[in-house]
């Protein structure tokens, strides 16, 4: 049985304006699932509707084979956390561990104080417990906001955006974090790359959903990233060069390691065998000792 099941889904805006038209999309237990768009393809409504923050809507939501209802939406909210955009729309408490704390005592939940360890845990902030969240930075804020939804122990995690705004640094950090959590996801994300280093597959959004597959797949599909605006990934486009100019590959890789990958394929193709290894240094002659890739015949 899928975890989340979505059929037919049609939401308007009370002014009027069709957000979603009959989106379908299933996610199995464990799965890790990108939602890419352009701006206004319905992305955001698509995970407050199914966080149970917007009512009513058309069509079925199913989560854990309970369906999403005005009247079920409390019991269904446990099942689900929506990590936001903006991370100072979802933290307001004077200290981090109260912070974190807010959403289980509000649904009532048992065992607080290990819930908000777990929470702070898995988001890798237990040394910020007694700090001030507002007073932290932009990545650490969006870490006490993951702890808050991580500590009510969703059966889904929906993140909007996650690495938006984001510096390189931290957005790295997230990736990683993400990459390394056991949890079903529903990402909805304009970072392809980020994309491709965290998820299984992605959806196309446009109102309704346009195309279903790996990174990979959306990014071959040169009429699917035209209509939907996506921007392809550096990496990406550097090898559409590199396609263009003859050299052979077979798809085009959306992340760094899709690409090295790709590289040693095709060297392995030319009938040499290739290890490369990236390793990060301090000084200057370790760091181009170790930066280095050997062949044997
Ligand atoms: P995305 O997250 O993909 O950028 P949204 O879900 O934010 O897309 O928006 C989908 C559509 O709904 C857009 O046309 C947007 O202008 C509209 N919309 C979003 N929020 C509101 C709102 N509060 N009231 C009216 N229309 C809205």
């Amino acid at each position: 049985m899928n975890l989340l099941e979505i059929s037919g889904l049609g939401f308007a805006y009370p002014d009027g304006t069709v957000a979603l038209r009959d989106v379908a999309l299933s996610i199995e237990r464990g799965e890790k699932v990108a939602v890419v768009g352009p701006n206004g393809a319905g992305k955001s409504t698509l995970l407050q509707l199914i966080a149970g923050f917007r009512m009513p809507f058309t069509g079925r939501v199913i989560v854990s084979g309970k369906e999403l209802k005005e009247s079920s939406s409390d019991e269904i909210r446990r099942d689900l956390g929506l990590l936001f955009q903006d991370p100072d729309d979802q933290i307001f408490m004077p200290t981090v561990e109260e912070d974190v704390a807010f959403g289980p005592r509000n649904l009532d939940m048992d065992d607080i104080e290990e819930r908000v360890l777990r929470g702070l845990r898995s988001a890798g902030i237990e040394k910020l417990a007694k700090r001030q969240p507002h007073k932290l930075s932009y990545g650490m804020k969006k870490r006490v906001a993951i702890a808050g939804v991580m500590a009510m122990d969703p059966k889904v995690l929906l993140l909007d955006e996650p690495t938006s705004g984001l510096d390189p640094r931290s957005r790295m950090e997230l990736i990683k974090l993400l990459k390394g959590m056991d949890r079903t996801m529903l990402i909805a994300t304009h970072d392809l790359e980020a994309a491709a280093e965290i998820v299984d597959r992605a959806i196309v959004l446009n109102e309704s959903v346009v195309m279903e597959g790996t990174l990979r797949d959306l990014v071959m599909a040169k009429d699917v990233v035209e209509s939907a605006g996506l921007e392809l990934p550096p990496i990406s486009r550097l090898f559409k060069v590199l396609d263009a100019m003859g050299y052979p590959i077979d798809s085009l890789p959306v992340s760094m390691d899709q690409a090295v990958a790709e590289l040693t394929m095709v060297m392995d193709r030319n009938g040499k065998h290739v290890h490369a290894h990236i390793h990060e240094h301090d000084h200057i002659r370790e760091k181009a000792k170790a930066e280095h890739a050997h062949e044997t015949r």
